[in-house]
């Protein structure tokens, strides 16, 4: 069976197309700039020629997917005869809130459930649920599948996930922790089992999903057990241009001292905090890590500040957990990042964890990349979120229909 994966944000839309028989990637591409002058989408057939780029006006997300069916099926730069071939289309959901602790056929009231956490993730699954209807419309026949952000998550106990707040407001409002990233964390968790040849249910596993934004989890027995992204991607770790954690009496006290409005504190928090906040050079690790080479002090304390904040939450979780046997580091700073590694795992040995420091000058690459004589492995694994939204889609199609 082939399974398209659609992840549609609010202006652009990332997709591929995988043949579950044996897993095969067979193209992907991202359409950007959705409802905006210059829509542009560019397509990837595997082991094909070159790149298929057009920009052409795209009003809205039906619009995009139309375009990305047309590449799917064209003549030159297409991999399926028709569309008729998919059997089944995998949507990133981020937000399910309670509702759903594992991937769902998507139904009218599945639809009306994802709308109803909307208040939850206003940013998030509007798009998400845009991309679900377009598809809806131009594929009626075809059985499409939600895959969860927070589901992976839904495991963890209560004292992990209630806040210390007047306890209404986890009953009126849903206020808890929900955690994100989830799909990313379950996928490297198994992938790590499946590199270390141990099942899963014999491992505690800490997963540390470092990119633009970040999370951590605690997985025991292969079943999360905390996580540091909290009600909103916005609690935990220092992230691109996210806070993470602060003293939330703080937010009052800016709001008051600049005269600003709730959204535009939140909207520092979101967008100017994090390593750009600290650093007020980028949000980008590359940008920093040169700017620090080259002797800029607040760049130093961005990374410094930002792997303190990590090795915060591992002793936190080692702890949880009553030890740790893998930490895995995946995303684009846990992937590629070999510096923010090793500042991470730095003098670390007395709770067993030892990283080599020459098997860790890797990228991008699965490997483990801890010493021989660590008690904890450390593995670096890429992300494959596409993939584990199809292997969803395709499991439930193929035991539901
Ligand atoms: P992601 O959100 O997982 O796509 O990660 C994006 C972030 O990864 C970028 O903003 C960079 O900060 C970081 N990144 C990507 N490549 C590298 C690299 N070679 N070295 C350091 N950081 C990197």
């Amino acid at each position: 069976m082939k399974v398209l994966v659609i992840n549609c944000g609010s202006s652009s839309l990332k997709y591929q197309v995988l043949d579950m028989t044996g897993e095969h990637l067979l193209a992907k591409g991202l359409v950007e700039r959705i409802g905006i002058e210059g829509s542009i989408i560019t397509h990837e057939k595997i082991g094909g020629e070159e790149k298929f780029k057009l920009t052409t006006p795209m009003k809205d997300h039906k619009d995009a997917i139309g375009h990305v069916l047309d590449a799917l099926v064209h003549e030159e730069h297409g991999v399926l005869k028709s569309m008729s071939e998919i059997g089944g289309v995998g949507h990133r959901v981020v937000h399910a809130g309670e509702k759903y602790a594992s991937s769902v056929l998507i139904t009218k009231d599945v639809i009306q459930a994802l709308e109803e956490c909307s208040d939850l993730a206003p940013l998030h699954n509007p798009p998400n649920l845009l991309g679900i209807s377009a598809c809806r419309e131009l594929m009626p026949d075809t059985p499409m599948i939600a895959v969860f952000d927070t589901a992976f998550h839904q495991t963890m106990p209560s004292e992990s996930y209630i806040y210390a707040l007047p306890y209404e407001y986890y009953k009126k409002y849903g206020i808890r922790r929900y955690g994100f990233h989830g799909t990313s964390h379950k996928y490297v968790a198994e992938r790590a089992a499946d590199i270390l040849n141990v099942n899963i249910d014999d491992l505690k596993i800490i997963t540390c999903h470092l990119g633009n934004g970040a999370s951590m989890a605690a997985i025991k027995r292969g079943k999360c057990i905390d996580t540091s992204m909290g009600f909103t991607p916005l609690e935990g770790l220092v992230m691109g241009t996210r806070s993470g954690d602060i003293d939330s009496a703080i937010v009052n006290y800016i709001m008051e001292k600049e005269g600003l409005s709730s959204s535009e504190l939140n909207d520092i928090l979101n967008k100017k905090s994090g390593v750009l906040g600290i650093s007020g050079i980028s949000s980008d690790f590359r940008d920093i890590g040169l700017a620090a080479e080259e002797g800029n002090e607040r760049a130093l304390l961005a990374l410094k500040i930002f792997a303190h904040r990590v090795r915060f939450y591992i002793g936190g979780y080692i702890a949880e957990m009553n030890g740790v046997d893998a930490i895995v580091f995946t995303a684009g700073v846990g992937e590629n990042d070999i510096s923010m590694r090793d500042i991470i795992c730095n003098d670390l040995g007395n709770l067993g964890i030892k990283l080599d420091l020459v098997k860790n000058k890797v990228r991008g690459k699965e490997m483990i990349i801890s010493r021989d004589d660590s008690k904890v492995k450390i593995l670096l694994i890429p992300t494959n979120e596409e993939l584990m939204i199809a292997r969803d889609t395709y499991e439930i199609i193929k035991n539901k229909i």
